[in-house]
Order: structure tokens, then sequence, then C-alpha cells
């Protein structure tokens, strides 16, 4: 692993006070620079040691897609030792722009209805590599003349970010420290893995980003067959966990989100509907979103046709639910489809 941003500035000048990286971590953000030289508050000699050891982005190479309808663009983006991520730019519904960016190369989470999970874990991504697909987009829409501010980032990519969770950590710090994003604007979504639910009810430098649960079945043996990480008595746990977040960490008008992939014939029978919409019941201000499962190549998972019954099931209950729209399907942007088009499965 080469040293990160930070590192290599501290191994160049050891003497510089914590502020001065601060300043080069906001111009990463300024859209008037475009490299080390460009960063003016910075003494020449320093702007040439690092545009000599630091590259400008730890984004090597990138192609980019776009969906016939504009709404959706996937970058497929090289890293310094070749391997591939996909980050994805779409239009949300304010007509604002959402990122959602990958946390990993790869993941070894295993779930049984997503490409990402087929080609096991290649490693985690740095912090720089995460922060750098933001700025990537930044970039994009500026040099491109696309109008729109980027409002929202969702790290539903690539990987398992709790499973990265410092390096996570460090990123969701430094977006919110420098753009104009704020906190109830950026989602970590998660398989739910406890140990770091758990870590993140003590750790005060977390910060208060909004956190989507992949739930995926409120029956536990199901949810076990269909989310393989899922451990003993985890739904009890879960639901333990989601009080104790929502009274201690999260302010008054926070929720938490479940993820709910609607699988034909797996998950989305009305008894599964009822079975969630009685653990939301147990767990307090939670909200419910159905994703439409996106194909990848697997015959034995199919879309569910049972999506507007099941929503209006958990309506009844007084859940409150919403339907995620598929986004870039025709450039397997989608959630759940990356990957596959980078690492073809054997
Ligand atoms: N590891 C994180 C991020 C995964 S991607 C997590 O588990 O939450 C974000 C969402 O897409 C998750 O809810 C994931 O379960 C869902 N997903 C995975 N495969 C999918 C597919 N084929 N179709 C639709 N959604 C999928």
């Amino acid at each position: 692993m080469p040293l990160t941003r930070f590192e290599t500035f501290q191994t160049l000048f050891p003497a510089e006070p914590a502020w001065r990286f601060r300043q080069i971590e906001r111009a990463l953000f300024d859209p008037r620079v475009n490299g080390w030289q460009d960063i003016s508050n910075l003494p020449q000699d320093m702007r040439a040691a690092l545009a000599e050891n630091v590259a400008w982005s730890s984004i090597a190479e990138a192609n980019v897609y776009a969906s016939k309808d504009g709404s959706t663009r996937k970058a497929l983006v090289q890293l310094h030792d070749r391997e591939k991520i996909e980050t994805v730019l779409m239009k949300n519904k304010r007509g604002e722009w959402s990122v959602c960016v990958s946390s990993q190369v790869g993941c070894s989470m295993n779930c049984s209805f997503c490409a990402t999970g087929r080609m096991g874990l290649r490693r985690n991504l740095t912090a720089d590599e995460i922060i750098d697909q933001l700025r990537f987009w930044y970039y994009f829409l500026r040099d491109k003349k696309l109008d729109g501010r980027i409002s929202n980032i969702v790290m539903m990519g690539m990987g398992e970010p709790l499973a990265n969770y410092e390096n996570v950590k460090s990123t969701l710090r430094q977006w919110l420290a420098c753009t104009d994003i704020g906190p109830n604007h950026i989602t970590v979504s998660t398989v739910g893995l406890l140990p770091f639910l758990q870590k993140i009810l003590q750790d005060a430098a977390w910060p208060p980003v909004r956190i989507a649960i992949s739930l995926h079945s409120a029956d536990e043996t199901l949810r076990k067959k269909i989310v393989p990480t899922t451990t003993g008595n985890y739904l009890a746990e879960l639901s333990q966990w989601i009080k104790k977040y929502l009274q201690t960490k999260a302010s008054n008008k926070r929720h938490v989100t479940f993820e709910y992939v609607l699988l034909r014939g797996v998950n989305d029978s009305v008894r599964d509907a009822k079975l969630l919409a009685d653990f939301v019941t147990t767990t307090g201000r939670v909200k419910v979103n159905l994703i439409p499962f996106n194909d990848i190549n697997d015959a034995a998972l199919q879309r569910s046709n049972n999506t507007d019954e099941f929503a209006a099931v958990l309506k009844k209950c007084g859940v409150t639910v919403t339907v995620r729209q598929s986004a870039g399907l025709d450039i397997m942007a989608a959630c759940g489809q990356l990957a596959n088009s980078l690492y073809p499965r054997p």
C-alpha cells in the first residue's frame, strides 16, 4: 500500500502544524484548484515537493458510461494497483445530483442477490480513494459544464462500509469539513454488522450521518440464508441497538432506514410484510425503503411482482415506506450490479 496523502505529507514535512494539512484538504475540494501547483496559500517549495511525491487524485483512470436517459453516469475507476471500482452519479428527485461511492474493492459479505459479493473481497479502499470518488464527480460536472450541485452522498457502492470502519470514518469527517454537504445528506448503508454498529455507539468521533441497514427479511432463518453474516439472535440484538442509537446518537427527527430488496417468491409475501411491520414496531423510528431487485444474471433470482401489495401491508400497519427508483439499469449501475461488468463470474 502506498502512503496516504496525509502520511506522505507528514513524512515530507514532519514539522508542519496540523492546520497546514487542513488547508490542503480544503484545496482538494476547491473547484479553482487543479493540482498542487495551484494551491496559492502554500509555499512554492511545498507545492513542488507535493507535486513530485503525491498524486493529485488516487483515481488513476476512469471510463464514464451514461444511461440513455442521461439521469445516471457510472465511472469505472482504476486505482494505482490496477484494481477497479465503480462510482455512480445520479439525478435525484430534487433535480440535484447524488453520488454513490464504493468503500471496498469487492465485498466479503456474500449476500445471495448482490453481484459485488460474488467477486469476494480484494481489498479495502483507502480514505483517499473513497474521498476522491466524490472529487471525481465534482471535476466531472465542472468540466462537462453540467448544471446542478451534488447534494447527497450514499455509501451504497461496492463493499461493506463498516468492514472498513476507520477509512470510512475519516472520509466522512473530511467530506463534512470540506464540502457543503451536511450529515443529513450523507447515508452509510450497511449489511448491519452488530460489533461495528456497537462501536458507533461508543465512538464520539463517528459523524452524525444517516444509517441505512440492509435488512431484507424479518424472519431470522430466511435472513441468514440470503444475508449470511446474520448472527444468532440477530433481530433482537438489532432492535436493541436501534433503540439505543435513536436515544443516544440521533436527534429527535432522526430515523433509521431498513433497506429491503424484494425477491420474487423469497421474501415478498404478505407474511414477510407482516413480519417486517411487526419488527419495525419493536424498534421505533424506522422507515422502510423497498428496493426492486436488479438483475445480476442469476436465473434463480427474480424481481418481485408483489411490490405494491407488500408496500400496502406495511402502510396499513403504520410503517413509513418508500420504493426506490432503480437508476442506470442499462449501464449496470443500479444497486447490487456493481462489479458485474468488471469481474465476470466463473
Ligand atoms: N454493503 C452495504 C452496501 C451495499 S449496496 C449494504 O449491505 O448495505 C446498497 C444496497 O443495495 C443494499 O441494501 C444491498 O442489499 C442492495 N442490493 C444488493 N444487491 C442488489 C440487487 N441485485 N438489486 C437491488 N438491490 C441490491
